[in-house]
C-alpha cells in the first residue's frame, strides 16, 4: 500500500471546484489546488491558463463564483488581500510594495515597530531584522535604505516581512523573471529557509529548470482547469510541457527521428574552409533540403560569425560556399536573400522587430517590394498574406493592426519567422530562435521548425540548448575556436558527444568535407 505525501498529514490548503468568469469568459473552470505543509509547490501553465486568477481568488483580490477553499483546516473566503494576509497568506509581487527610502529593518517592521513608552527601539528592531534575514540565509546591512538594494534583495526583504507576520503560505507569482542567475540562487536559498521553518510556498513560474531545483510538487493548469497534480519527481520536463499544451510532443519528435535516419534531400548549402579574422578558422557546414542542422559550440566558438558569413553580412578571408552545388559569392544580405536565404538574428529587439509598428507591418517588412506594383503596395494581397501567416503559425494577436510590442516574446518571434517565410526561402538561418520565450511558445516554435523542414525547407539553427539540438535537429555541427570539430547524426547525436566536442574535441576530430 502506498501513501501520497499529502494524505500523510492534512494539507495546509485545499481548493476545489473553483469557477470564475469575467463578463462571460471562463477564467477558471473547475480548477483545484492542494498544497501540503512545508511544501514548495509549483503552479504552471501557459499564458492565460488561469494561474493568476486562481491566486487572486485565493487571496481575496477576486471573489469566486463557485468552489471551496480550506486553509489550515478552516473553510475560508477572504474578502481582500489584507484579510488573507491576516489569515496567514502572503503574496510577494515583483514590484515590491514597501517603502524604498526607509531602511531594510524599518520595512520589515513597518506598522508594528518595537516601542517602549511610545519610543521606537531602533537597536532592538535592527537586531531582530538581522536575525530574521540571517535565518533565511541573507546577510544585508539592515540600516541601509531598501532602495540601495537590488530588486531581488527587495523581494527577499518582503519575504522576511511576510514570515515575521506569521505567514504560513507565501505566494510568488513569477518572482524570478527579472532576476539574474545569482539572485535566483539566493532566492532559492531563502525558499529552502522558509520550508525549513514550516512555511509553504506557491511558486508560479514558467522556467522549468528552476522548478526542478526548488519545488516538491506541481499543479499544471490549462484553459482554466487543473489538468495535472503530483510530485515533481514523477514527471519529466517533456511530459510537463505536454500537459501544459494539451497535446503529445513525442509523436512529432519521432517524425523528426524518422527523417533523421536518412530521408535527407539534396545538398542545399555547402560551406567549407571558412576563415574570417581570428574568429573563424576553417569552419564547415552542410545543410540538405528538409533538414534541420544545429550549430553547437560554446560562447565565442564562432557560431554567429559563421552564420553572418553565410548570409553575406561579413566577407570571409578564405573558404568556399556552394548553393545547390553551384559556387556562390554573397557580397551582402540582399545577395543572400535573392539567392533564397533568410536569417532570424539572435537579438529580436535590436535587429528584428520594430516595436512601434503593427503586426502586419512587421510581418511584411521584407516582402513589401514584392507586394508592390509600380511602387504601390497592393493592400489586398498584403492583408491576405498577413492573415494566412497569423493562422498558419498560430500567432496570438487581437489583429494585424495590433502594435507588435504588445505581443508576448513567443508571438513576436513567430511574426519574425513569418516575415522570412513570406519570402519563401530555401534555407533559413535561425540564431537562438527560442531564447527568452516561455516554455509553451517555445515548444510550438520548435514544432513549427520541424514542420517547415518536412515541407522541404533547409534550416541552420544556432542553439545553446542541448535538448533543443538533440530533439530538434537531424544533424549537429559543432564549432570550437572557429573550427568545425564534429558533425553528429543518428545514434551519435547525443548529449555526451556534443559536450565532448564543444569542450575538448581534439584537432584530429576536425571534419574536412
Ligand atoms: P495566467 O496567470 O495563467 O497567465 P490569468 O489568470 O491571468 O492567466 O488569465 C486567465 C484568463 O482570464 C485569461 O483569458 C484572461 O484574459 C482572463 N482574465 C484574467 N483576469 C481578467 C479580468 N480582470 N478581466 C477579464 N478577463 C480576465
Ligand atoms: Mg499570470
Amino acid at each position: 500500500m502506498t501513501f501520497s505525501p499529502v494524505s500523510a498529514s492534512p494539507p495546509l490548503l485545499e481548493m476545489q471546484g473553483l469557477q470564475k468568469s469575467f463578463a462571460g469568459v471562463k477564467a477558471l473552470d473547475n480548477a483545484s489546488l492542494t498544497v501540503g505543509a512545508a511544501e514548495v509547490h509549483a503552479l504552471i501553465g501557459q499564458n492565460g491558463a488561469g494561474k493568476s486568477t486562481l491566486i487572486k481568488v485565493l487571496t481575496g483580490a477576486y471573489q469566486r463564483d463557485a468552489g471551496t477553499v480550506t486553509f489550515a483546516g478552516q473553510p475560508v473566503a477572504f474578502g481582500s488581500p489584507l484579510a488573507a494576509q491576516r489569515g496567514g497568506i502572503a503574496t510577494i509581487y515583483q514590484e515590491v510594495n514597501l517603502v524604498p527610502l526607509r531602511t531594510v529593518a524599518e520595512n520589515i517592521f513597518l506598522g508594528r515597530e518595537p516601542r517602549r513608552y511610545g519610543l521606537l527601539q531602533r537597536p532592538v528592531m535592527n537586531r531582530e531584522a538581522e536575525r530574521l534575514l540571517g535565518e533565511l540565509g541573507l546577510t544585508v546591512d539592515v540600516t541601509q535604505p531598501l532602495s540601495s538594494y537590488s530588486t531581488a534583495i527587495q523581494q527577499m526583504v518582503a519575504l522576511a516581512r511576510a514570515v515575521s507576520i506569521n505567514a504560513r503560505l507565501v505566494i510568488m507569482d513569477e518572482p524570478t523573471s527579472s532576476l539574474n542567475e545569482r539572485e535566483v540562487e539566493t532566492l532559492f536559498g531563502v525558499i529552502r529557509g522558509l520550508k525549513a521553518r514550516g512555511v509553504s510556498v506557491i511558486f508560479v513560474s514558467h522556467r522549468l529548470d528552476e522548478l526542478y531545483a526548488v519545488c516538491d510538487r506541481i499543479t499544471v493548469m490549462r484553459d482554466g482547469r487543473t489538468v495535472y497534480a503530483g510530485d515533481l519527481k514523477d514527471i519529466s520536463r517533456l511530459e510537463l510541457v505536454e500537459q501544459m499544451l494539451g497535446r503529445q510532443l513525442r509523436s512529432e519528435t519521432r517524425q523528426t527521428g524518422f527523417v533523421r535516419s536518412g530521408a535527407g534531400g539534396q545538398v542545399l548549402l555547402q560551406a567549407s574552409g571558412v576563415t574570417h579574422g581570428a574568429r573563424l578558422r576553417n569552419a564547415a557546414v552542410e545543410v540538405r533540403t528538409g533538414e534541420v542542422v544545429g550549430l553547437a559550440g560554446l560562447l565565442g566558438s564562432g557560431r554567429s560569425e559563421l552564420a553572418r558569413v553565410i548570409f553575406g553580412a561579413d566577407q570571409p578571408d578564405a573558404g568556399e560556399m556552394r548553393l545547390a552545388g553551384q559556387p556562390v559569392q554573397l557580397r551582402s544580405p540582399s545577395d543572400a536573400i535573392a539567392a533564397g536565404l533568410g536569417f532570424c538574428s539572435e537579438d529580436r529587439k535590436a535587429e528584428g522587430i520594430i516595436p512601434e509598428l503593427s503586426v502586419r507591418e512587421n510581418l511584411t517588412l521584407a516582402l513589401l517590394p514584392r507586394l508592390a506594383r509600380a511602387g504601390v503596395v497592393d493592400p489586398h494581397r498584403q492583408a491576405q498574406v498577413v492573415a494566412d501567416f497569423i493562422a498558419r503559425l498560430g500567432i496570438k494577436t487581437s489583429g494585424p493592426d495590433q502594435p507588435i510590442r504588445e505581443l508576448s516574446g513567443g508571438n513576436q518571434q513567430k511574426v519574425l519567422l513569418a516575415r522570412w517565410l513570406a519570402m519563401q526561402p530555401k534555407l533559413l538561418i535561425l540564431d537562438e530562435p527560442t531564447r527568452g520565450i516561455d516554455v509553451g511558445a517555445k515548444a510550438e516554435i520548435q514544432q513549427l521548425i520541424g514542420q517547415l523542414a518536412q515541407e522541404g525547407l533547409g534550416v541552420l539553427m544556432i542553439s545553446s540548448e542541448l535538448e533543443e539540438l538533440i530533439e530538434g535537429c537531424h544533424q549537429v555541427t559543432v564549432l570550437r575556436d572557429g573550427q568545425t570539430v564534429a558533425r553528429l547524426e543518428g545514434e551519435g547525436l547525443n548529449e555526451p558527444q556534443i559536450l565532448h566536442a564543444m569542450a575538448q574535441g581534439s584537432a584530429q576530430d576536425t571534419v574536412h568535407p
